[in-house]
């Protein structure tokens, strides 16, 4: 983008130490999906590697000076940065997609991308879960294909909380205090002042660089702000609602004022979620004092404003007392023309009574022209759910559409199975567009090749698993008997199941045990052994999610499921990482339509892992009966409890009637040949279509629609 980039003085850094050099290609999260960068950074220190959480800057503050100067003599260790600092410079010259293909307008658009979690690396621990995965991969998606895109976000002192579970399996939240200095960011050297209620509240703004993109961190905790108002980034979704809407105000207001601090002239404005709609406040607070009439301010923003939700659960849309809203915005709008009324009509449902909440979702649905669902199906929800908005009397008249959500490929793809794929599909990562397709010749890979990569896949997850459980035991002091038993968990040639994500009600993650005497004939049987991994953390305040990982925990310690249940703490993008590369079958078992699109299912595919889902979220538009299972729903059932019991034994069912026979059925080679099969439809039809490259060239229609 056209804009002086602060970080240009670090990339142009002394070039003769090679450390410095090591942490200048650190600085561009470019590095997390290149496993080049990532082999070079854990061949500085490999233990410190793990140890440090992946962290290459903290890694090299920690490098012992023998070490440093073994490495300064490993001529393969040179090279190795030689090549990478070559890949990084390919990389930024390469030219783009966007450059290509781009129409004029597209080229000249200046998109800003609001949200309040980024997921970008593990190391840089400022996302809880889905959403922030998907504002990562978007990144990234708009650095590979050229799009004149930058993120804004919340810089968080503690982040989110890394989950510890007690001997009992309690959850003991755990906030580790972030040193700004070993995260991959630089200081713009910008800084914003916040209206909230009567006072100003000061916001640092930091960059991160996510290959061409950068992504623009706001942070309170400075010593000319209250110790009250330092706190308010303390906590990714955490403190009450005073934090909460403290928070929104400077994501939203904060980050606007932090665009034009820093030069840029953005042309369209996208609320990830409608915890930034306050963004929309500020640029209308801006048009008026501008003098324009309230009409075409609202226009003018609704024009340049893009809204995407992402949840039909009710719980999951922020709403806040008008007189709450009113303390903390009224100030800052006393000078323009609008009136308490009119600024709390934008937030409600129904603006004519005076009782209801402001909420953020119909503050962003009434100030963007044009909004999105994250699934086909949720897209549809949405319609209905938001019909009053629109004094709409069908859900066909909401002007709500769908752009289903994607990952990044090289993100979520393991580096083990590159190689297979490099030699037997030629994919061209650097530069290439939404279109190309190269999963279409996947049955070039033999089949024995194919299989041998989902078998070392599996056996580095059993691995993985047993380090993990070690670990947990270790910390917990249990007796050294658990630690053997732990060291026996898992088979490498077992069936493995996964279920990785937040442990929200809605998504049932003990399903499966619902009827644990037929679950546990399932897994036990010494032919056709089968295997489950579970890794998710509720959100710090939700006592039933945390219930859920509970139930979990003690089913993992049950002898009718010891060594072939397993629990992994902490779940965060590595342990995403392993367990979506490493799984046979991927289970999901939402109550539908509460999914509102689901993200972790596009992961295992990439290696050839299958899904067994609920027809939810984005798996309807994927399922075709040849690439994977979906669990029948049974919504016609007289009561929840029902419904859960029906629907699980509909998940047994598959499970022994086609699933594990047709895992286990093997021809004289060895190979499972209906398995492979399905393995093959799931790399051709789900690799090419959901992935962030798709969706970022649908978005790209939003952001400038061409026939405009
Ligand atoms: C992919 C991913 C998610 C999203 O999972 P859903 O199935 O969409 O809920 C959440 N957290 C992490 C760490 C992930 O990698």
């Amino acid at each position: 983008m056209t804009k002086r980039n602060p970080d240009r003085r670090v990339l142009r850094g002394p070039t003769s130490d090679i450390f410095t050099r090591v942490a200048t290609v650190a600085r561009n999260l470019w590095w997390s999906w290149n496993p080049d960068a990532q082999r070079l950074f854990a061949a500085l220190d490999p233990p410190l590697w793990e140890a440090s959480g992946h962290n290459p800057l903290r890694v090299l503050e920690l490098l012992s000076p023998e070490r440093r100067e073994t490495l300064a003599g490993d001529e393969r260790f040179t090279a190795l940065l030689a090549d990478v600092e070559q890949q990084l410079a390919a990389y930024l010259g390469a030219r783009t997609w966007l450059a290509r293909r781009g129409t004029a307008r597209q080229k000249r658009a200046r998109i800003a991308y609001f949200c309040a979690e980024f997921a970008l690396h593990e190391s840089l621990p400022m996302y809880a879960g889905g959403l922030g995965v998907l504002a990562g991969d978007h990144l990234k998606s708009a650095s590979d294909l050229g799009i004149p895109l930058v993120g804004v976000g919340l810089l968080y002192r503690n982040g989110y909380y890394r989950q510890e579970l007690l001997v009992d399996g309690a959850t003991r939240p755990v906030y580790p205090r972030h040193d700004f200095a070993r995260l991959p960011i630089v200081d713009t050297g910008v800084a914003v002042d916040v209206p909230l209620a009567r006072r100003n509240v000061k916001a640092k703004v930091w960059q991160a660089t996510v290959g061409r993109v950068p992504l623009y961190l706001l942070d309170c905790d400075l010593p000319d702000n209250r110790p009250a108002d330092r706190a308010i980034t303390q906590r990714l979704y955490g403190g009450d609602q005073e934090t909460r809407i403290a928070q929104e105000i400077v994501l939203g207001v904060g980050g606007v004022r932090a665009l034009r601090a820093l030069g840029y002239d953005i042309t369209v404005f996208h609320l990830n979620e409608g915890h930034a709609a306050f963004c929309n406040v500020e640029r209308l607070r801006h048009l008026l004092a501008a003098r324009l009439s309230r009409k075409v301010a609202l226009q003018r923003v609704r024009e340049s404003s893009v809204f995407t939700t992402h949840t039909p659960v009710p719980a999951g849309h922020d709403r806040f007392p008008p007189a709450l809203l009113l303390r903390y915005l009224g100030p800052m709008l006393a000078d323009v023309d609008l009136p308490p009324e009119e600024l709390l009509a934008l937030g409600r449902e129904n603006p004519a009574d005076r009782k209801e909440p402001f909420c953020m979702t119909v503050l962003a649905l009434r100030t963007s022209a044009r909004c999105n669902g994250v699934s086909r199906l949720h897209g549809a929800v949405s319609r209905e759910m938001w019909m009053r908005v629109y004094h709409a009397r069908k859900p066909g008249d909401v002007p709500i559409g769908h752009i289903t959500n994607g990952v990044h490929s090289e993100t979520w793809l393991a580096p083990e199975i590159r190689p297979l794929y490099d030699k037997y599909l030629r994919p061209r990562w650097v530069g290439a567009g939404p279109e190309d397709d190269w999963w279409k010749r996947v049955d070039r890979i033999p089949l024995g090749e194919l299989w041998s990569a989902r078998r070392a896949l599996r056996a580095r997850l059993v691995q993985f698993v047993r380090q993990r459980l070690r670990y947990q035991l270790e910390r917990r002091c249990e007796p050294a008997s658990e630690l053997l038993a732990a060291l026996r968990t898992f088979d490498e040639d077992a069936l493995t199941i996964g279920f990785a994500r937040r442990f929200a009600t809605y998504k049932r993650a003990p399903l499966i045990f619902s009827n644990p005497r037929r679950l546990a004939a399932i897994l036990g049987d010494p032919s056709r052994p089968v295997q489950i991994v579970f890794a998710g953390k509720a959100h710090p305040a939700d006592r039933e999610g945390q219930a859920l990982a509970q139930r979990i925990y003690r089913m993992a310690r049950d002898a009718g499921f010891r060594g072939r249940v397993a629990l992994i703490e902490d779940y965060d993008m590595h342990v995403g990482r392993v367990l979506t590369s490493g799984c046979d079958l991927w289970l999901n078992n939402p109550l539908r339509p509460q999914e509102a699109s689901g993200t972790s299912g596009m992961k295992p595919p990439l290696h050839g892992g299958l899904n067994c889902s609920i027809l939810d979220g984005w798996w309807p538009e994927a399922y075709d009966r040849r690439n994977g299972w979906a669990i029948p729903e049974h919504a016609d059932a007289p009561s929840r409890t029902v419904q859960d019991r029906r629907e699980a034994e509909a998940l047994y069912d598959l499970l022994e009637g086609e699933i594990v026979p047709e895992f286990y059925r093997r021809d004289r080679r060895g190979l499972p040949l209906r398995w492979l099969a399905r393995m093959q439809a799931s790399l051709r039809t789900v690799c090419p279509v959901f992935n962030t490259h798709r969706m970022l060239s649908e978005y790209l229609e939003l952001y400038v629609p061409e026939n405009a």
